[in-house]
């Protein structure tokens, strides 16, 4: 053990945030939708606070995603005026599994957490949330559900 930064374990994400992903990723079918997870590292917990569309600029959309340099621009400038940081991204896959595929861990920044959104099971799109390490592959954070401020319990 070392007195670095503990490693995340965790990602949280509130329900509206996982709804709209999912709209996302429908909507750029069959091609990958991709964008960026604004928030915070807390501890071991990755909080995103919101989740951001980006276009992707991929040569062949339909199997990779590369996000726009102007959209990464904005949501970095975007988050230091909120005194967010961008923890991650997030894309989807129209078809294959919600893990990471060896371009996705090629292309991956180490450090961000990366979501993917399956919709293989069209019924059922399954995300699943991961986190790359430098080098050594990637592990997989435990998906929960973030509170939002305005939601209650009852009516
Ligand atoms: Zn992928």
């Amino acid at each position: 053990m070392d007195s670095k930064t503990p490693n995340p374990n965790r990602l949280q994400l509130s329900a509206e945030s996982r709804l709209q992903l999912i709209a996302w990723a429908r909507a750029a079918a069959p091609d990958e939708a991709c964008g960026l997870l604004l928030g915070r590292r807390r501890g071991e917990r990755v909080e995103v606070e919101h989740v951001r569309l980006a276009r992707n600029v991929a040569a062949d959309a339909h199997r990779a995603f590369e996000v726009h340099p102007e959209d990464h621009l904005a949501f970095s400038l975007e988050v230091e005026r909120q005194g967010l940081d961008v923890v991650g991204a997030w894309h989807s896959h129209p078809r294959g599994p919600a893990t990471l595929s060896a371009a996705d861990l090629a292309a991956a920044a180490p450090g961000w957490a990366q979501v993917v959104v399956a919709l293989a099971a069209s019924d059922t799109p399954e995300l699943r949330a991961w986190l790359v390490e430098h080098r050594c592959g990637s592990h997989e954070l435990e998906l929960t559900e973030r509170p939002t401020p305005s939601s209650r319990y009852g009516s």
